[in-house]
């Protein structure tokens, strides 16, 4: 065959999606697997968002809109910004893109280039280092440990900056880990990258699957002093149950919200019309749909960590964010047994019928992640064969854990 470009050979494809395609399979032969694979919420999209997809599409609202989107979705994401955070922007600040994984990408593009090195903290979000070798950038990783609950701290991401450090990407909560970085690291990391006039990029995803009251005002934090500087990356698809809508946003510094659009229209237009006015509505009517949501989640999560943590071998915290328990199972691996979280996961598929991300995924071997976007139900079938399946692949560990 013809050789294809050389950035094909710098990325690959997303480990999580491979889980989806192996459990798609598993179940159009008849096996009843249960899914912890999902990086998706499993609740169905509120009513009134889907009312309004309905009234789109009766008012013929199909055409091309504008690249960087509506502007009544815009003001919808300004005025969400602005109640939540107390922070203000303006029409050409803000671009609509099909989802935040859109707007890394673009934030990527019009941000980074060859030579460039970019910080971010691993355990990571695969998407975020294979978009920075997309845009012929260097990742740079700044380790973060299961022990200090995988908090991103100032100080290791600021140890890794060189005089070629164009950006630091930090993703809070942080998939797979579900930490949380503080106002204090924000800040830290934020006074010394804008000395140092480094782009200070933040994936805000999950940003409304917080369970605690924690501070968490980032966009506040660096809008103060680094406004010029500060990207940030939002979605529909966690907080509104909206990932198949393909609706994001991305919020910066004029030049480059333009400089986005231009990639964009260059790229994929406008996001679909119908999904535009309907995340204007996800964003202005009532926020109950989130909470209700988030309250799930937390029995859920809650529920998950007393069903594995009955055996102390699987090791894990619960997250502050997300939808993720990301466990370490290095106990219960071993040179004569499994022996990677890989081995595990693949055992535990074609034994127990479980289907889990494994923590290679993400940087992070010896782990595991599950998630608990999924049914009490699923999830108390899943720990229980879990469990079992641990018991029998790792017998002599057990006795001894
Ligand atoms: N950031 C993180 C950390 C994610 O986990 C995801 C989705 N898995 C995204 C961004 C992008 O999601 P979407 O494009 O659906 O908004």
């Amino acid at each position: 065959m013809n050789k294809l470009a050389d950035r094909t050979a710098r990325i690959s494809g997303s480990p999580t999606m491979k889980v989806t395609a192996t459990v798609d399979r598993m179940r159009r032969e008849g096996i009843d697997v249960i899914d912890f694979g999902a990086g998706e919420p499993d609740f169905a999209t509120p009513d009134p968002v889907k009312a309004a997809a309905h009234t789109a599409l009766d008012e013929n609202f199909t055409r091309y809109t504008p690249s960087a989107g509506i502007i009544e979705l815009k003001r919808a994401i300004a005025e969400r910004y602005k109640q939540d955070y107390g922070v203000e922007y303006k029409d050409n600040e803000i671009i609509v893109t099909a989802g935040g994984k859109q707007a890394l990408y673009n934030t990527a593009m019009v941000l980074f280039g060859p030579g460039d090195e970019v910080i971010t903290h691993a355990p990571y979000w695969p998407t975020l280092t294979e978009q920075i070798k997309l845009a012929d950038a260097t990742p740079v990783l700044a380790r973060t440990y299961a022990e200090e609950g995988f908090a991103i701290r100032a100080k290791t991401i600021l140890d890794a900056v060189t005089p070629r450090t164009k950006g630091i990407i930090v993703n809070s909560p942080c998939n797979p880990t579900g930490a949380l970085i503080s106002e204090a690291e924000m800040t830290a990391i934020a006074d010394e990258a804008g000395r140092r006039n480094i782009w200070l990029v933040v994936d805000l995803c999950y940003e409304r699957l917080i369970y605690d009251p924690v501070p968490h005002n980032l966009p506040a934090v660096l809008g103060r002093r680094w406004r010029d500087l500060t990207i940030l990356c939002g979605s529909s698809s966690k907080a509104y149950a909206m990932t198949g809508w393909r609706c994001g946003w991305q919020v910066g510094p004029a030049e480059v919200i333009a400089a986005s659009n231009a990639l964009q229209s260059h790229s994929t237009s406008n996001v679909t019309s119908i999904s535009q006015k309907a995340a204007m509505v996800a964003l202005t009517a009532s926020q109950a749909p989130v909470k209700a949501m988030l309250d799930e989640y937390r029995t859920r999560r809650d529920a998950l960590h007393s069903w594995l943590t009955a055996d102390p071998r699987l090791r894990c915290l619960k997250p502050a964010g997300a939808f993720y328990m990301f466990v370490d199972v290095s106990a219960v691996l071993s040179v004569d047994g499994l022996r990677t979280s890989s081995e595990f996961v693949d055992a535990l598929l074609s034994d127990a019928r479980v289907a889990v991300t494994p923590g290679e995924a993400f940087d992070a071997p010896g782990f595991i992640r599950i998630s608990y976007a999924t049914s009490m139900d699923n999830l108390r079938e899943g720990s229980r064969r879990l469990l079992e399946f641990v018991k029998i692949r790792a017998p002599k560990l057990a006795a001894a854990g």
